[in-house]
């Protein structure tokens, strides 16, 4: 008998479940809004020019692939930490912060989960009620008890902000709180600069330790503004953790690009701190990939290429919202009464957008439209060419 007789099958993963029955799908006029990919007008992932560029370059040079060291590329983790803390940041200057390169976002979130697990071993993690469903899975695996806090407020479709300010307030002193810094996913919706004022204190007189997950840099209102949150909470003097990957910023996403910056309390300190986390990554998957984190630290640290790439990046934020208008528009044009304005409101890839369990599936039924049970859509997964068919499907759906 075989030692694996008892196992038991894991659940399905229910994004990649609905592509996989998006591509089961023979109906031409398809159009799948369940991912969380930024395709270009026609449809495509996009290969942006910077990236392009940058691996000519590359592959001219014709490096060798010799390992790299444990916590990465230097000059990549460099550009990762000033895009997150601004140019000139004084934490850096005071040696206090520490920066890794992963494989991406979700390898930042595991590695940082897999050292406060060993330091942090009895603390709650808290994530937002709804999450990105990889939190949960990913913290308890490390270990963790979860719980949630209030976020969104369905009838409002906006942030349930007293809720949420409740339950910070409610959890355990050094409780360990993961937060969006901006473009929520699923919902779309941030917090706004007020309401994070008051969320900052609340982390500070709480003792909480803020892990923040930056996964959508640039696509909210730009690289420097979509960072303010972190910069605050840092420049307030917390010690925090940060997840940030380049995954969609650089359209990068099979190449595994991420990083997991740590600001500590002191220099001292965050020596030690890295020698841990390096001890993390050692044990894990030994040193991480070269070619993405090259072609990454080439476009951060070229003025040129990144100016080129902050445009190509501007594109897709300006090419998202006007999807988000135009839908809002179409949908009326098709005889809904609903008021969609929130649509237009929420940043980032993603829309909850107010769609029931039934009325998704009747999309899916009816028209191949493929959306998440719970009404999330992908904007960026719109183009001029599906967003009629989308806008109709949807009208209907909602009358
Ligand atoms: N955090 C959030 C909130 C995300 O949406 C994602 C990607 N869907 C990640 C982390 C992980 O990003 P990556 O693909 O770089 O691992």
């Amino acid at each position: 008998i075989s030692p694996f007789a008892s196992v038991e099958l894991a659940p399905r993963d229910p994004i990649l479940g609905l592509t996989e029955q998006y591509n089961a799908d023979t109906r031409p006029g398809k159009v799948n809004l369940g991912v969380g990919v930024y395709y270009d007008d026609e449809g495509r992932i996009p290969l942006l020019q910077s990236v392009r560029r940058a691996e000519q370059a590359r592959l001219e040079a014709a490096a060798a692939r010799g390992y790299l060291p444990i916590d990465g590329i230097a000059n990549y983790n460099q550009g990762a930490q000033k895009l997150l803390l601004g140019e000139g940041s004084p934490l850096v200057a005071e040696g206090r912060v520490l920066t890794v390169q992963t494989l991406g976002g979700t390898g930042a979130l595991k590695v940082g989960a897999d050292f406060l697990r060993a330091f942090l071993p009895d603390a709650k993690v808290a994530i937002s009620d709804p999450s990105w469903e990889n939190h949960r899975a990913l913290f308890e695996r490390a270990g963790f008890d979860v719980v949630t806090y209030a976020y969104y407020d369905a009838a409002t479709r906006g942030l349930n902000f007293a809720g949420m300010t409740d339950s910070l307030r409610a959890l355990p002193e050094g409780s360990i709180v993961v937060l969006h810094a901006c473009c929520h996913n699923p919902t779309g919706v941030d917090p706004t600069a007020e309401q994070w004022a008051e969320i900052l204190e609340i982390v500070k007189a709480r003792k909480l330790v803020p892990f923040m997950d930056i996964a959508y840099q640039g696509f909210g209102d730009g690289l420097e503004q979509d960072a303010q949150v972190v910069r605050r909470f840092a420049d307030a003097g917390l010690t925090m953790l940060i997840s940030s990957s380049f995954s969609k910023s650089f359209s990068l996403y099979g190449e595994r690009v991420g990083a997991l910056t740590v600001v500590a309390g002191n220099k001292e300190e965050t020596g030690r701190v890295l020698s841990q986390v390096k001890r993390t990554i050692r044990t894990n998957y030994s040193n991480p990939p070269t070619h993405g984190a090259s072609v990454v630290a080439a476009v951060l640290n070229s003025p040129e290429l990144f100016k080129l790439w902050d445009e190509e990046l501007a594109g897709m934020r300006d090419r998202i919202r006007l999807m988000r208008q135009e839908l809002v528009n179409k949908v009326k044009a098709h005889g809904a009464t609903q008021d969609l304005s929130f649509v237009v409101k929420q940043r980032g890839m993603f829309s909850y957008s107010g769609l029931s369990a039934a009325q998704v599936e009747t999309l899916r039924e009816e028209s191949g439209i493929y959306a998440l049970s719970t009404g999330r859509i992908c904007v960026a997964a719109l183009n001029s060419r599906n967003i009629d068919v989308v806008a109709a499907a949807i009208a209907k759906a909602l009358k």
